[in-house]
């Protein structure tokens, strides 16, 4: 995903992008997109500097923190860079993560990286497949959202063991 600055580029472009799963390397995050991911970036020229901002679609396929099943959580993410045309380039730490310096000669950048940052920042910590899924059993491991299943389950639960005790 590319984007060509050059003195003397249009003032003003919109550049649209899709994506498979494959091409932005999510790594061991998920599992799969389900269907193609989109970027649309729109570049400004303002002085010397280039405003890239926009938005990018990612339609996840999350493993549910409850249940363990495969469920989708499209992301949308809005985007926004500058970008400065410098002599020398400042250290990369000493810049923010919306800044980036490009040298004279620089035609083009790629963001690529910084779309994957972007949705790897933002993956739900939880994600759930619907808000009230049940989870599994955690006796017998049993999907509560297919169908419940016998288990006692305060039976187990350590907190009644005080009047379990009482009884006997
Ligand atoms: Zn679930
Ligand atoms: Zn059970």
């Amino acid at each position: 995903m590319k984007i060509e600055l050059f003195p003397g580029r249009r003032e003003i472009e919109e550049q649209y992008w899709s994506f498979e799963y494959s091409e932005i390397d999510l790594g061991a995050f998920l599992t799969d997109f389900y269907q193609k991911g989109r970027v649309r970036l729109s570049t400004q020229v303002v002085g010397k500097d280039y405003h890239i901002t926009g938005e990018a679609f990612a339609p996840l396929i999350l493993e549910c923190s409850r249940c363990l099943e495969p469920s989708r959580h499209p992301l949308r993410l809005a985007l926004s860079w500058v970008v400065r045309r410098v002599e020398m380039l400042t250290p990369e730490e000493e810049l923010s993560g919306e800044e980036f310096e490009i040298l004279p000669e620089t035609q083009e950048l790629d963001f690529t990286a910084r779309i994957r940052e972007a949705i790897i920042f933002n993956l739900p910590a939880k994600p759930l497949c619907r808000f009230d899924c049940k989870g599994l059993c955690p006796v017998c491991g049993q999907n509560l959202n297919v169908r419940p299943c016998s288990c006692r389950r305060e039976a187990d639960d350590p907190r009644w063991d005080g009047l379990r005790r009482l009884l006997q």
